[in-house]
């Protein structure tokens, strides 16, 4: 057990109750990020992190991308966030000992292609881009190749994309470090334990936020571990400025890394333990889908990859946020489904306004309440990659 419980003082026979503020289960992007918010309000901030390694956390394992294309509003306006937070990170997260933190931000933007049969969906999303100035563009799938020339317009119907550093990547594990460092500079502590029950703690508040391992910890929480593989290839015909892009008619995506390329499987696994790479993926269904579509890509070579957990909520595919019902002081923000890293500054930032003045204050985030999963209310997000 975790020493965070009430400590009794005999200080003067005075019998004095210390009970912890705000403690926060996990310490991934999401906990992180929460205690970065929250101390700077003020908070005092205690975050349990089981493997201060992050050996098994999520976030290591991220394509670091961070994007505003999304069918729900909650998910657009979280990816608007996202990047006016890492486009300040060298301003907001410095500290004495960090005086420049970087995120190694590569904002060559999304591409998203799509085929007849999720076409009119994608002109639904559309609408949203619009009411929440997105800032996305569409064009038909023959205007393809007039901006993209070296991706072959085959079977596409609508295109969306940002061109103008709305969107990209960055380093995950850069971005984590930035927000821990800041934390703990605010007075955060990070503590290295295994929480096996939140009725171990006793703070005020607490906060679950242990990404794919939520349902170990809430039963009632169906949000599990979902193996996801990406490889890395190399190909001798390179084009740096490729936008992370995704082709919806086969579940492939792929942006540059380096000099090389990452490139995700279609494919995913519940139930399984194991985080080795499923290699057959590869040559069954990554590299023709790629070499389909990107032309440059029949030349690649596979040089390695990499499989991860994505804490996926099994209801919708969409983030779970906010206090659960069933708990009197106990908060939760999980399920990301692919998006954990980018959603986390909106995330924590939603949380803390949450938790100091009872309810949103900047993105209403009410439709991703715990009591929709308990009650099996969907709110689907398709766009998972
Ligand atoms: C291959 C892959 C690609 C991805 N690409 C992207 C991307 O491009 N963009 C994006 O935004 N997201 C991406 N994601 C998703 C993103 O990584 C996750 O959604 C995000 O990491 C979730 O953050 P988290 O803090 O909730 O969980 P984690 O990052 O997993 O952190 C949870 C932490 O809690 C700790 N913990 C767990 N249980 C306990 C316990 N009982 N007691 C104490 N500590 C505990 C763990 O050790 C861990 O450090 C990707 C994920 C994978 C696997």
């Amino acid at each position: 057990m975790v020493n965070l419980c009430i400590t009794t003082q005999c200080k003067y026979f005075k019998l004095k109750l210390i009970m912890d503020d705000i403690v926060i289960i996990g310490g991934g992007i999401i906990g992180a990020a929460s205690a970065y918010f929250l101390s700077k309000e003020g908070r005092k901030v205690k975050v349990i992190e089981q493997d201060p390694t992050y050996k098994k956390a999520s976030f290591p394992l991220s394509l670091g991308g961070f994007r505003r294309q999304f069918f729900q509003k909650e998910n657009i306006l979280l990816g608007k966030f996202a990047r006016e937070f890492i486009f300040q990170v060298p301003e907001l997260l410095k500290t004495k000992k960090n005086p420049n933190p970087t995120t190694s931000v590569v904002p060559n933007g999304y591409l998203f292609l799509f085929g007849p049969d999720h076409a009119n969906e994608q002109y639904e999303a559309l609408k949203n881009h619009k009411e929440c100035e997105a800032g996305t563009k569409n064009i038909k799938g023959t205007e393809l190749r007039k901006k993209f020339p070296y991706v072959n317009d085959d079977g596409i119907e609508t295109v969306t994309y940002t061109d103008d550093k709305k969107e990209g990547w960055i380093d995950p594990y850069l971005f984590h470090s930035a927000l821990k460092n800041k934390a703990s500079e605010l007075g955060a502590q990070f503590i290295k334990g295994e929480i096996k029950d939140v009725s171990e703690i006793n703070s005020n508040i607490i906060i679950c936020a242990v990404g794919y391992n939520t349902n170990n910890l809430l039963k009632d929480v169906p949000v599990v571990p979902q193996k996801h593989t990406v490889f890395r290839v190399s190909c001798p015909d390179h084009i740096p400025e490729m936008p992370l892009t995704s082709d919806f008619t086969t579940g492939v995506y792929w942006r540059p890394e380096g000099k090389e390329y990452l490139a995700g499987s279609p494919i995913s696994k519940f139930d399984v333990k194991d985080l080795e790479p499923d290699w057959d993926h590869f040559e069954d269904l990554v590299w023709p889908a790629l070499a389909k579509r990107v032309p440059i890509f029949e030349k690649l070579k596979l040089t390695g990859g990499w499989a991860g957990f994505y804490d996926c909520n099994k209801l919708d595919n969409n983030a779970v946020v906010g206090k659960h019902p069933k708990f009197k002081n106990l908060y939760l923000a999980s399920g990301f489904t692919g998006r954990g890293l980018m959603q986390a500054p909106g995330i924590a930032r939603a949380l803390t306004e949450l938790i100091n003045t009872g309810s949103y204050q900047s993105i209403d985030l009410s439709a991703l309440a715990v009591e929709r999963v308990l009650e099996n209310r969907k709110k689907p997000e398709p766009y998972v990659l």
